[in-house]
């Protein structure tokens, strides 16, 4: 992974079409205390606008996030946008239809029995909450003692074995999925091959900030024309293959992206 600044990154981008692929939390903005309060500034909301609105010349742009699709939805207030939210389980097109995956109905019972035991566990650990996105739960433990954080991963782990669903560790939070969940890996995969993103012409970017963010990384590792950037202080366990240090590098990519494609 190699530190990389916004114009050297755009380089890479300007093959047609262009797929943008972005995760919301971490990487267009800052974390914050309270998920329901974080906001994208205006000027990255204009790149954004002006992005999604040269579809005709080939400029797609995807968010690929962990939250439900109605919240990104909520939170970007951006028309004709693709959201895959639930960390890439639930998929809101274009023309504004929200679908799941398929056979999510048997998926949905161990995820419901998980979600009961969880309710317990959030009584017995000051400063927990459980928020229930449909498709997947995420227990959020930033204003825990961090001290019971042992005690709170081994009994997260214990349910998660008993219910058979998966957990997938964040920032502050522990990710619970139905088994058969699908992965932000596999959300960009269908984006690239949906768009066209197969042809040698196209240009790739996919940028995140945590954990759930390298499958994607990984995903695309088998594309020539894909760049994956990690937001956050430089880290030798990811699968990126570059990293900025903060949201505001992301901002400034769209802006130069943006005016480089009117
Ligand atoms: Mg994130």
């Amino acid at each position: 992974m190699t530190p990389a600044e916004p114009d050297e990154i755009a380089q890479r981008l300007r093959g047609t079409p262009l797929i943008i692929m972005l995760d919301i939390d971490g990487t267009l903005c800052d974390i914050v205390e309270r998920a329901d309060v974080a906001s994208i500034p205006g000027t990255a909301r204009e790149s954004l606008r002006t992005l999604i609105g040269k579809r005709d010349r080939g400029v797609h742009v995807a968010f690929v996030t962990g939250r439900s699709v109605a919240d990104a939805r909520r939170m970007l207030s951006i028309g004709g946008v693709t959201i895959y939210g639930n960390h890439g389980m639930e998929h809101l097109s274009e023309s504004g239809n929200i679908t799941g995956p398929k056979g999510w109905e048997d998926a949905g019972l161990a995820l419901r029995d998980a979600r009961n035991d969880l309710h317990a566990v959030v009584a017995r650990f000051p400063g927990t909450s459980i928020e229930d996105k449909g498709f997947s739960l995420t227990l959020h433990f930033r204003e825990m003692d961090m001290a019971l954080l042992p005690a709170l991963d081994a009994r997260v782990a214990e349910i998660a074995r008993a219910r058979g669903v998966t957990l997938a560790p964040g920032k502050c939070v522990i990710n619970v999925l139905a088994s058969e969940s699908l992965t932000k890996g596999d959300a960009v995969l269908e984006i690239v091959h949906e768009l066209g993103g197969d042809s040698p012409d196209a240009s790739i970017l996919f940028a995140g900030d945590d954990v759930t963010d390298e499958d994607g990384f990984r995903a695309l590792r088998a594309f020539r024309n894909a760049t994956t950037v990690r937001v956050g202080a430089p880290d030798a366990t990811t699968d990126a293959q570059f990293s900025v240090d903060t949201p505001r590098e992301i901002h400034d990519l769209l802006d130069v992206l943006a005016v480089s494609r009117s």
